[in-house]
């Protein structure tokens, strides 16, 4: 892998591959090892030509976006990251954008505001990259990416490059065909509606206030909610959160090292510093016992899970006989 990495610099802008570049720089937990090789592609025709390359060479390879949604094992990967860059944003008609998948999500919310087009305001404040918000079909406030999503471009794991539309991507709560494959998303394209421009940013303010007082400070290492919201208890009902279930059951005050449940939120983990994937996966394997002692339910992690063995993660799964 060494040699195919010298052979990136040669070509690939400068300052854009690394060897053994710990995964902190990249995620937002800011935990995990180092990846062997790390490579940032900022224009379609690399990521293209790494992702073949990385297929031929037969390496090991994941692709992260804005890393706000995963957790690296301290040993990290061994294998090659591409980090998703491609951030450019365009109108292509009237009410439609077309985003490299590797722009920030809320810089696709702006410009959608900026052109007065509603229908993305409430993915306001969600951190990380436009193409890992349509791999686990982001969302809050009962809205999801998937609503406004027209296509995708992408590379399949075979290589070859075709479009997509809703209907072939699988879209559910946190879920799409995305996720089980290794097809990578190089660029997407929404529809939205023309709106009233006071309204759509009134929208946004109202969206970013409310999750100030709900969701840890800028800053703070966290990827977010650590656990899905649980199937809706009749079908017409909202989804159950699973940090009220936590909540009820305790977990606000635990840690394990540095890894400690939000004190204002009790399905968000947070980093206080030096916590290591260990620390993250007993404490949240903790979190999961207790709500299963306490509800009857089996939590399943929404963030993914990466460079871990399969006993480490069977480990965690002490709860096996699912929700009562
Ligand atoms: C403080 C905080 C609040 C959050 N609030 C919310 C919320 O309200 N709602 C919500 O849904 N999520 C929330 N999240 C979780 C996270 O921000 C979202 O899941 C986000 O959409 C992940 O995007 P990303 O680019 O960071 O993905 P990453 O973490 O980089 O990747 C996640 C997965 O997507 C894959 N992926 C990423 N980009 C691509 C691509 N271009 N092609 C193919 N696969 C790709 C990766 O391989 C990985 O499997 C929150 C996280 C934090 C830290």
């Amino acid at each position: 892998m060494r040699d195919w990495g010298e052979s990136l610099i040669q070509w690939l802008p400068e300052g854009t591959v690394w060897f053994d570049r710990p995964l902190r720089e990249d995620t937002t937990f800011r935990i995990g090892g180092c990846a062997r090789l790390s490579v940032g592609v900022h224009a379609k025709d690399h990521l293209i030509e790494v992702v073949h390359q990385a297929i031929r060479e037969g390496f090991p390879w994941f692709l992260l976006g804005g890393g706000s949604n995963v957790l690296f094992s301290d040993r990290g990967f061994d294998g090659v990251v591409i980090l998703n860059r491609l951030d450019d944003l365009r109108l292509t008609s009237q009410d439609r954008i077309e985003t490299g998948a590797g722009l920030p999500l809320i810089d696709f919310v702006r410009f959608a505001e900026k052109n007065g087009l509603s229908g993305a305001e409430d993915l306001a404040g969600i951190p990380g990259s436009v193409g890992g918000a349509i791999v686990g079909n982001a969302g809050a406030f009962g809205r999801n990416i998937g609503e406004i999503l027209e296509y995708v471009d992408l590379i399949s794991e075979d290589g070859t490059v075709s479009r997509m539309v809703p209907d072939d991507l699988e879209f559910d709560y946190r879920e799409s065909k995305l996720k089980y494959s290794q097809d990578v998303v190089i660029s997407a394209g929404f529809k939205l509606t023309q709106g009233n421009p006071p309204l759509i940013e009134k929208r946004i303010e109202e969206i970013l206030a409310l999750r100030a007082g709900k969701h840890p400070a800028k800053g703070v290492a966290t990827a977010g909610s650590f656990f899905k919201n649980l199937p809706p208890e009749k079908p017409g009902d909202r989804r159950v959160a699973a940090g009220l279930i936590l909540d009820r059951a305790g977990a606000i005050g635990l840690s394990v090292g540095d890894a400690a449940v939000f004190e204002k939120h009790a399905n968000i983990v947070v980093n206080r510093g030096a916590a290591t994937a260990q620390d993250v996966l007993e404490l949240t394997s903790i979190m999961k016992r207790i709500a299963f002692e306490s509800a009857g339910v089996a939590l399943e992690e929404e963030v993914r899970r990466i460079g871990f063995t399969e006993d480490e993660l069977a480990a965690t799964e002490i709860v096996r006989a699912g929700n009562r």
